[in-house]
């Protein structure tokens, strides 16, 4: 045990403090202890390096901050006033009541998770799903894992390991988050054959790179970027018809996935899982918490006897989904089977929102703001690595800070954006040109009035 240095209080002294004191109430002491000393270890180090002492409030402080981030999970909700609908750093979908509640059952509960109730024997945790997954896109088979990034690795280790997988150069992309298409056939096994150029890929092009030791062609959805102008790349049912005439399969990684046609709401068309099927795509993979408006989740669809192939292989029980989320996933699709998805689904009710409804509310938010506010018009975003480039009309509230004398408005407005991350709930807002921009899209119901009532007080705060 090191001696206490002069000036350095003791352990003791620290936790008597009253404030200190609040904390030992609601955190085991042990906890609170080891805290303390390593604080006082650090003041200790830095005066052996000839630092002063800290003043005693300033110590106090550094626990109380320390113990403050025990004191609840860091992870909470948040208003997403960005207008981005998917917006993946801010949990992408946001569940139905329903799905929600669905998780909570089955988190709170035991369940038919893997029982049969009919037989009184071991179940498939698959069997909740399947089903519905075929009925929805007339596929023969189904599976699902913990997420699309899982599923794609999943699919191309049990079907193309030690075999080589052809695709575009336009679609070797990186979806971000580090999910690098050649990474990904890297770690399967498989070996990528890229064919065509960064902009142009020909049938003719996948019929060359075609030999004895090709398992697949895979089609990648390119997500988050859009190739314009002198372009070409091959339909899926010409992949599908080439693939099938020399035995391979093709492997379509649709990324986003989706089961409603975007274009009816003025955004462009996004690939949907029905199509590919339709296509004969052998299988099909995409995502649950993106266009589907689901939990986190990667589904698998497509043809039974690779199907199967997948669902046997070990990798298929590290990726698992569980329970909570297969839960909430099946009450997702079945949103979709009820013709019900665009009044329940929170992400559909969001893109489906007409303009004139998103200007109604933006001017009441504006009108109880005051004089700092403002409607403008602008757009929103998908998001999620879907419709690249499509965006939604929408009516925004400009909120222009006041500039305290000496300011710039690019600092008002950081520091207004600062002081809503960092409140109760936090709220997270776009900023362009020293304002500060609210999309009502992405705002829940049940938000409107903590976004509002938080903005005023902002707002009318004066000035630290
Ligand atoms: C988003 C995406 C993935 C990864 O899906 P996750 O569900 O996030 O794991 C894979 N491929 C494509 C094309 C994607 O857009």
């Amino acid at each position: 045990m090191q001696q206490p240095l002069r000036g350095l209080p003791s352990v003791d002294r620290v936790l008597s403090d009253p404030q200190v004191r609040v904390a030992l109430a609601s955190l085991r002491r042990d906890i609170v202890v080891d805290m303390v000393r390593q604080r006082l270890d650090r003041a200790r180090q830095e005066m052996v390096a000839g630092g002063a002492p800290p003043a005693f409030e300033n110590l106090v402080g550094l626990v109380l901050a320390d113990l403050a981030l025990l004191s609840r999970p860091s992870l909470r909700p948040v208003i997403n006033a960005t207008g981005v609908v998917l917006h993946t750093n801010l949990g992408r979908a946001p569940l139905s009541q329903e799905a929600a509640a669905a998780a909570q059952d089955a988190a709170l509960r035991y369940s038919n998770l893997e029982f049969e109730l009919d037989s009184g024997e071991r179940g498939s945790r698959l069997s909740h799903i399947e089903t519905l997954l075929c009925r929805l896109t007339g596929a023969e088979a189904a599976l699902v894992v913990n997420n699309n990034a899982s599923a794609v690795l999943l699919g191309l280790t049990a079907l193309a390991q030690g075999w080589e997988v052809v695709v575009s150069r336009s679609q070797a992309v990186e979806i971000g988050g580090g999910f690098r298409i050649p990474d990904v056939l890297r770690q399967s096994g498989a070996q990528l054959v890229e064919v065509g150029t960064t902009n142009r890929t020909y049938l003719a092009d996948y019929e060359a790179a075609i030999t004895g030791q090709t398992a697949a062609l895979l089609r990648v959805h390119p997500s988050n970027f859009k190739i314009v102008g002198f372009t070409e790349s091959v339909p899926l049912e010409q992949m599908v018809r080439l693939a099938h005439e020399r035995h391979l399969i093709v492997l379509d990684d649709l990324g986003s996935g989706c089961l409603l046609d975007t274009a009816a709401y003025g955004l462009d068309h996004e690939p949907m899982v029905q199509e590919s099927v339709a296509a004969g795509a052998d299988l099909i993979f995409f995502s649950g918490d993106k266009l589907l408006g689901g939990p986190q989740a990667g589904l698998v669809v497509g043809r039974a006897d690779l199907v199967r192939r997948l669902r046997r292989h070990p990798l298929a029980r590290a990726v698992r989904i569980d329970k909570m989320s297969l839960a909430a996933l099946a009450v997702t699709l079945l949103h979709y089977l009820r013709g019900e998805a665009l009044s329940a689904i929170p992400i559909w009710r969001m893109i489906a929102r007409p303009l004139a409804s998103l200007e109604e509310q933006a001017r009441g938010w504006a009108a109880r703001l005051g004089a700092e506010a403002t409607v403008v018009e602008g757009e929103s975003y998908v998001g999620g690595g879907s419709l690249p480039g499509s965006t939604l009309p929408t009516r925004l509230v400009a909120v222009a800070p006041r500039v305290p004398a000496g300011g710039s408005s690019g600092a008002a407005a950081q520091h207004l954006a600062a002081r809503l991350r960092l409140g109760d709930p936090p709220i997270v807002a776009r900023i362009e040109r020293d304002r500060l921009l609210l999309d009502p899209r992405t705002v829940l119901p049940d938000e409107e009035t903590p976004l509002l009532n938080r903005l005023s007080e902002a707002l009318h705060a004066t000035p630290a």
